[in-house]
């Protein structure tokens, strides 16, 4: 009989952790017993798996105890807390947080991209940011054909990539401004309904945001290759789910855009979505709720010889966040590797 597994989620109220619930069930995802685990104030609520209501208890050292994998999505602090008291405890963290994603000791995994990082895991498995998953699903079997020497990334992202109320907070903010009144943002800095804005993470000295660099370090630590020149702006856009970038590559020699358009026919995670008649490319609309990064107006760069453009738009609850950590999961069973850390690596 094949094994199965004691599965917590960290934040199982959260837009990423209802997402994870769904998948484990959808994907049949080998649990034995399923543990949804919040903040205080959610005691009380349940959630339903296999057709079961489950309760939601508040994370503890105790409701970590026995437990093969964790599911942490309920943010950077949360992790910074309770991952090491789970990896101590004999679990398995893939952490959908930045809390632990550039520790040279903690793998930064994208199954179709470096899966056999995983292997090296000593507790702890980051899952990237949502906008890195996304673009490096996107540009990996390009980079395999011709290696690439400078990425400028624009995002347009999406308001659940704040989360759960900051997608309510829009809803509301949309309905109040039909009505003629002023909206209000709680969860968000600004009005994001009608309006869109810079991503409002902390700025640098060189006047790049957190959410920018992520997509710098990130993508340089999966990709094993310190040498790519990245350069990012992270736009918040008033869509309620699915972000959406615009990529331009430079190649040290040129790149046909037929080349790119067969090899991402055929890539792993990818959907080549084109058709240059009817002018209709990937919009966040139809990549919400798919698992596939959907691809497209991939043209040369008429500014530049080497380089090549492309447009993507993937639903980053799903492969972003939570699909992404499920086939982390999927791999760490695949090869055996959900097995306990025997050295904590601290963070
Ligand atoms: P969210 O919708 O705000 O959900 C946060 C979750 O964390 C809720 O379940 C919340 O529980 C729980 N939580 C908050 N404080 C807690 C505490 N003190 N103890 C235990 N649980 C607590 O956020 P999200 O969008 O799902 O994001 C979760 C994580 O995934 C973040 O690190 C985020 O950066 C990352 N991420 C998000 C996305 C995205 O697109 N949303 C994409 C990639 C990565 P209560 O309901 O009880 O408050």
């Amino acid at each position: 009989m094949s094994k199965s597994y004691r599965v917590a989620i960290l934040g199982a109220t959260g837009a990423v952790g209802t997402e994870l619930l769904e998948l484990l069930e959808s994907r049949n995802f080998p649990v034995a017993d399923l543990k949804l685990l919040a903040s205080p104030q959610s005691v009380g609520r349940s959630l339903p798996f296999q057709g079961e209501n489950l309760p939601v208890e508040a994370v503890s050292d105790r409701a970590l105890e026995n437990i093969d994998l964790v599911l942490a999505s309920a943010g950077g602090s949360i992790s910074k807390t309770w991952a090491p008291v789970a990896v101590n405890k004999g679990a398995v963290v893939i952490d959908n947080s930045s809390a632990f994603r550039m520790n040279p000791q903690v793998p930064l995994v994208v199954p179709e991209v470096n899966p056999l990082a995983a292997a090296d895991h000593q507790g702890i498995i980051a899952n990237p940011n949502c906008t890195t998953i996304l673009m490096t699903v996107a540009i990996w079997p390009l980079h395999q054909i011709s290696p690439i020497k400078r990425i400028v990334a624009s995002t347009y992202q999406s308001a659940s990539g704040a989360g759960a109320k900051a997608m309510a907070e829009v809803k509301t903010q949309a309905s109040a401004i039909l009505q003629g009144q002023q909206p209000v943002a709680e969860v968000l800095p600004y009005p994001l309904a009608f309006n869109l804005f810079p991503h409002n993470s902390p700025l640098n000295d060189a006047g790049y945001c957190e959410e920018e660099m992520k997509m710098v370090n990130e993508t340089r630590k999966i990709f094993d290759n310190q040498e790519i020149r990245i350069t990012a702006t992270c736009i918040r856009v008033p869509v309620l789910r699915a972000h959406s970038e615009a990529i331009n590559l430079e190649f040290s020699q040129p790149f046909n855009p037929d080349t790119a358009r067969e090899i991402l026919s055929r890539a792993p995670g990818v959907k080549l979505l084109e058709d240059w008649e009817n002018n209709y490319f990937p919009m966040p609309m139809e990549a919400t709720g798919r698992d596939e990064v959907l691809v497209g107006r991939i043209r040369q760069d008429i500014s530049h010889p080497c380089g090549l453009e492309l447009w993507l738009c993937g639903d980053q609850i799903r492969k972003g966040a939570a699909l992404n950590a499920v086939q982390i999961a999927e791999l760490l069973v695949e090869k055996n590797l959900l097995q306990p850390a025997k050295v904590y690596a601290s963070s």
